[in-house]
C-alpha cells in the first residue's frame, strides 16, 4: 500500500516536530493513546507535543508524562504556544476523533496549519481531511490502534511501562473493563503486548476506577435513587442533572462519566440516558444493549453520534424541554426497543 509506505518513511525519517490532538472533555483513551503513540514518538527521534483541548478528569492525571500535556483553553499562555505549536508543526496526528468541529477552535487551527495530517481513530464515518488515515470501527479503543501500529511499524519492543500504562487505560475503559462486545481476540493480543513490559494492570484498574472524589460517589447516590425515572414500557431509564444540582455535589469535571451505565445494569432496560445541563447546552449521554442504535436515535434527535450502544448528543434548549423531546422520539422506536434481547 502506497500510503502505508509513505507512513512508514514519515515515521523513520528524521527528527520531525508532532502535535498531537484529542478530543473535547479527553476520556482515557483519549489521553492514554495521545500518550503512548507521544512517547513512541519520541523513542523514534521526533519531537511531539500532545495539547488537550480543556481540562480532563483527575482520575488520568496519574498518567506518565501527563505533566507535560499542554490544556488549550487553561490560559492565554496556553492558547498561545498551542497556536504557534500547531503553525510550526511538520506533522499533526488526530486521536479518538473523527471530525475536526468537534475540537471546536483547535480544530480550526488545524485546518489552517500547513502540516501534514494523520488520523488514528475508532469512531463511525471520519471527515475526510487527513492525510493518512488510520480509521477501524473494529478497533475496541484508539489505544489498541496505536499498539497495532507500532506493531505494524516493526517497533513493538520499543513498547515500554510508561507506554503500557497509558495505552491500556485506553482499552481497558473503552472496553468496560473488557466487557463489551468490542473485546475481541485482538484486543487481548494487543494487551499481551503491553503486559510483556511487566505492567501493572491492577494499578492502572484502581488509578482509574477507585480513585473517586467523594463528591462524586455521593452524586452518583443522588442520582440513583432520586434522578432515575424508569420507563418500562420503553424498556428505558433516563436520568437529569441541573447546574445546581452539579454545584450541590461540587462536580468537577469527569464526575458525570460513567453514572449513565449503571441504568443498564437494571433488569429488562435495554436502554439509558443521561441529560445534563452545561454551561452552553444541554449535554446528552445514550447508552443501549444488543441491536438497539443509540446512535441512530442521537443523529436523529439529537444533533449526536457515537457508537451503536454508546452515543452522545445536545439540544439548546432548558433540561424540561429535552426531556420532552426524549418522551416525543421513543414510541418511534418502542418495537424495536421490546424486541432487544438482553
Ligand atoms: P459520552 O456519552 O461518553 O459523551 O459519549 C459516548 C460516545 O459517543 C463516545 O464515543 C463519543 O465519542 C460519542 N459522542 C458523544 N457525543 C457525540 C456527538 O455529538 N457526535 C458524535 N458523532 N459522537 C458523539
Ligand atoms: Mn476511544
Amino acid at each position: 500500500m502506497q500510503k502505508w509506505e509513505e507512513f512508514n518513511e514519515l515515521i523513520h525519517s528524521d527528527s520531525k516536530r508532532f502535535v498531537l490532538l484529542t478530543h473535547q472533555n479527553p476520556d482515557a483513551d483519549a489521553i492514554g493513546s495521545s500518550l503512548g503513540w507521544k512517547m513512541y514518538l519520541q523513542k523514534k527521534g521526533h519531537q511531539a507535543v500532545v495539547i488537550i483541548p480543556n481540562e480532563c478528569p483527575s482520575n488520568l492525571r496519574w498518567m506518565p508524562d501527563y505533566a507535560e500535556v499542554i490544556t488549550f483553553d487553561e490560559t492565554n499562555d496556553t492558547k498561545a504556544q498551542s497556536k504557534a505549536l500547531l503553525a510550526e508543526a511538520d506533522v499533526v496526528c488526530c486521536l479518538d476523533f473523527n471530525a475536526l468541529h468537534r475540537i471546536k477552535e483547535l480544530g480550526a487551527l488545524t485546518q489552517a496549519s500547513p502540516a501534514q495530517k494523520v488520523l488514528i481513530d475508532h469512531h463511525l464515518e471520519p471527515e475526510d481531511f487527513a492525510d493518512f488515515v488510520f480509521s477501524d470501527t473494529s478497533k475496541a479503543a484508539t489505544a489498541q490502534y496505536v499498539v497495532d501500529i507500532i506493531k505494524a511499524l516493526g517497533d513493538a519492543h520499543l513498547i515500554d511501562q510508561p507506554m503500557a500504562e497509558c495505552l491500556y487505560a485506553g482499552i481497558m475503559t473503552d472496553t468496560g473493563s473488557f466487557a463489551h462486545n468490542n473485546t475481541t481476540e485482538a484486543v487481548h493480543l494487543a494487551v499481551a503486548e503491553l503486559m510483556r513490559t511487566g505492567l501493572n494492570i491492577n494499578k492502572v484498574h484502581r488509578s482509574i476506577f477507585d480513585n473517586n472524589s467523594l463528591g462524586r460517589t455521593r452524586l452518583l447516590g443522588y442520582v440513583l435513587s432520586e434522578k432515575m425515572k424508569v420507563l418500562p414500557e420503553y424498556r428505558t431509564v433516563y436520568m437529569t442533572l441541573s447546574q445546581a444540582e452539579l454545584r450541590r455535589f461540587n462536580s468537577e469535571i469527569g464526575d458525570t462519566d460513567g453514572i449513565v451505565n449503571y441504568g443498564l445494569s437494571i433488569e429488562n432496560i435495554v436502554m439509558a440516558v443521561l441529560a445534563i445541563e452545561r454551561r452552553d447546552e444541554i449535554k446528552l449521554s445514550f447508552r443501549s444493549v444488543g441491536d438497539f442504535s443509540v446512535r441512530d436515535l442521537a443523529h436523529a434527535h439529537f444533533d449526536g453520534g457515537g457508537h451503536r450502544n454508546a452515543s452522545g448528543g445536545r439540544t439548546n434548549t432548558t433540561l424540561e424541554k429535552t426531556v420532552e423531546k426524549l418522551m416525543a422520539a421513543l414510541p418511534n422506536y418502542q418495537a424495536e426497543l421490546l424486541e432487544v434481547k438482553k
